[in-house]
């Protein structure tokens, strides 16, 4: 096979966007058609992915890819056709989902190379519902939320590459899939296509009520890919025992500084469980806490302090003193003599 040109067209990465990324923080230039030499191939690019996470790339917080200087190709993944090869495992001709960046030729060595079968599905899904977003939905959904057939999977960015397969997933697993989306548009498509029960515009209205309404018996799942005022909505409309999978957090990706408010992203990148306790599920372990923790007071092994106040009387003050913060220890207040 032979390049269409003789010139590779590459899209730069100029400079770090100032909140929503715009076309002057993109360069543009040409160069050669690189030769591959022994080990590698070249291949021309057919598709590029266009993903939230580059724009994570240009603020340099993307923990797992490349970082970009300016000057240098944008990276992003691709679907491309070898056209040349002097690597032992690809041969001209084949289709190979490669990390090629924002330009039309690129040699690669064989390394996080897939090659793909464009008889099996159209090479583009390779980017997409059978590339890294699909992966993400599927694994995502089944492995982290949990999904029960009969329970309610709620979806945000429902129509997205991710939110698709999440979403697809929820509903051919017997779950009831419940979309949030920015327009009509997309919550039609996310009901009529994919197959969500209901769907619901955040742009319309108040999305907790919305949510409410849509999901009666509360969410047992939640798959986020937005984050922010979205996510604290959902919040409010788990049911017991729920699952929320932190996905992505689009909605603070193009701000420079995260919304108030404990920012989530550390527990995506740290894999982080957050469960809810309620003392009140555990009480019929009062006997095993008697046993085990009453056993190492007895020998020696575990310690405590008590801060005591005197007289029922003081116990406004005391209790005040506790709110600010200024008890050391258990506060409890002496009303009266032990006597044994
Ligand atoms: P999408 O195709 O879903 O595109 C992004 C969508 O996000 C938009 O179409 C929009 O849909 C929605 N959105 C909601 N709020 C905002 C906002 N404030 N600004 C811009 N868009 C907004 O993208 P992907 O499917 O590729 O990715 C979905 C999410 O999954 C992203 O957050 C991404 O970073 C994350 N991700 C995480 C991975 C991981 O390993 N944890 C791996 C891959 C992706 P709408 O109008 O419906 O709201």
């Amino acid at each position: 096979m032979t390049p269409v040109s003789d010139r590779n067209h590459r899209i730069t990465f100029q400079r770090r966007p100032q909140g929503l990324p715009a076309p002057g923080d993109f360069g543009a230039d040409t160069t050669p058609i690189p030769a591959p030499g022994p080990g590698q191939f070249l291949s021309r690019t057919v598709w590029l992915s266009l993903d939230p996470y580059y724009r994570n790339v240009m603020k340099g917080t993307q923990m797992y890819a490349e970082g970009v200087k300016p000057g240098d190709v944008m990276i992003g993944d691709t679907v491309a056709q070898i056209i040349e090869s002097r690597h032992t495992d690809y041969r001209a001709g084949e289709f190979v989902r490669v990390r090629n960046g924002w330009q039309e030729y690129a040699l690669s060595s064989g390394h996080d190379v897939r090659k793909l079968d464009p008889a099996a599905a159209p090479v583009s899904t390779a980017l997409g519902v059978l590339g890294m977003p699909g992966i993400t939905g599927y694994a995502g959904l089944v492995y982290l939320g949990e999904p029960k057939p009969g329970e309610t999977v709620v979806v945000s960015a429902a129509t997205g590459a991710v939110g698709t397969t999440a979403g697809q997933v929820a509903r051919l697993v017997g779950a009831r899939a419940v979309g949030i989306a920015g327009s009509d548009e997309k919550c039609n498509f996310a009901v009529r296509e994919l197959g969500y029960e209901a769907c619901v515009n955040y742009k319309k209205g108040d999305l907790a009520a919305q949510l409410k309404e849509a999901c009666p018996r509360g969410i047992d799942v939640y798959f986020d890919n937005v984050g922010g005022d979205t996510l604290q909505a959902v919040l409010r409309n788990l049911a017991l025992h729920a699952r929320v999978v932190l996905c992505g957090m689009i909605e603070s990706y193009s701000l420079e500084q995260p919304p108030p408010g404990p920012f989530l992203g550390p527990v995506v990148g740290a894999r982080a469980t957050m469960r809810g306790l309620v003392v009140y599920d555990h009480m019929h372990r009062m006997d095993e806490l008697v046993r085990v923790v009453g056993g190492w007071i007895r020998a020696g092994t575990f310690r405590y302090r008590e801060d005591i106040t005197e007289g029922l009387s003081q116990a406004p003050e005391a209790f005040c003193r506790l709110m600010r913060g200024e008890n050391f220890g258990k506060a409890l207040v002496r009303v009266s003599a032990e006597h044994n």
